[in-house]
């Protein structure tokens, strides 16, 4: 059955992938990998010898027409991205919705994604919370700030290890230091930490160097 599957793959712990993503990665006829080196891994790790074509950010305009219009004509793919869930800050969304207009089925598979254990080993409210994935990094930077500023649920927000420190003073700066927040870092990894506190804490914990590895800030509501 022609179909699109979406699929969820480790955040760092080769372990966190399920018995039907690697039987669905086993069964397609194409993997469309953000990262062809980094699923390749994956797949050897599982014995599993499927042809890759690559699918990233900036290629992803000039094939979605294409690719959907295969799987429409019978072909079954998956896509994959480097880490996590597809679509989740990560390419996905142009290809998912291309098909969707097509009436070409599209199936996203429960899996790794790291906002979810970031969010519910942070210790902040996890009944209601807003993912705001990477904040603009220039333009609109200080508008979404502004906003978020009154927002009462948990912000959730991805951003790389060098821009940590300077984004903690930002959301000092909009929210007040004492805004209780989670640093998260290197979740599933041997590193794994969190570090938890007021805003101002956090930034005393870091020190002077910028933390290294893959992170996620945690801000709790208004
Ligand atoms: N698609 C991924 C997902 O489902 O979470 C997100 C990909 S996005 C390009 C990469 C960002 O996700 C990193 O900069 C970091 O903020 C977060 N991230 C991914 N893996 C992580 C990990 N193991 N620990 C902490 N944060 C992680």
């Amino acid at each position: 059955m022609s179909k699109l599957y979406i699929v969820p793959t480790p955040i760092g712990n080769l372990e966190d992938v399920t018995l039907r993503a690697l039987r669905i990665l086993e069964d397609v006829d194409l993997i469309l990998a953000e990262d062809t080196r980094k699923t390749g891994i994956l797949l050897r790790r599982h014995k599993i010898t499927k042809k890759t074509l690559s699918h990233h950010k900036f290629n992803e305009h000039r094939f979605v027409e294409k690719l959907s219009d295969r799987i429409l004509n019978g072909e079954v793919m998956a896509l994959v991205s480097e880490a996590g869930t597809p679509g989740i800050s990560d390419p996905g969304y142009l290809l998912i919705r291309e098909c969707i207009r097509k009436q070409v089925e599209v199936e996203c598979l429960p899996g790794p994604t790291a906002f979810i254990p970031a969010l519910v080993a942070s210790g902040l409210p996890s009944d209601r919370f807003v993912f705001e994935g990477f904040l603009p990094q220039k333009k609109g930077r200080q508008k979404r700030l502004n906003e978020l500023k009154e927002e009462t649920r948990t912000i959730i927000l991805y951003e790389a290890p060098h821009r940590i420190r300077k984004c903690l003073h930002q959301l000092m700066e909009f929210f007040g230091k004492d805004r209780p927040a989670c640093l998260a870092r290197e979740l599933t990894k041997i590193h794994e930490q969190f570090n938890r506190g007021t805003l101002e804490e956090i930034l005393a914990m870091l020190g002077d160097s910028d933390p290294k590895g893959e992170c996620i800030i945690l801000v709790g509501g208004r």
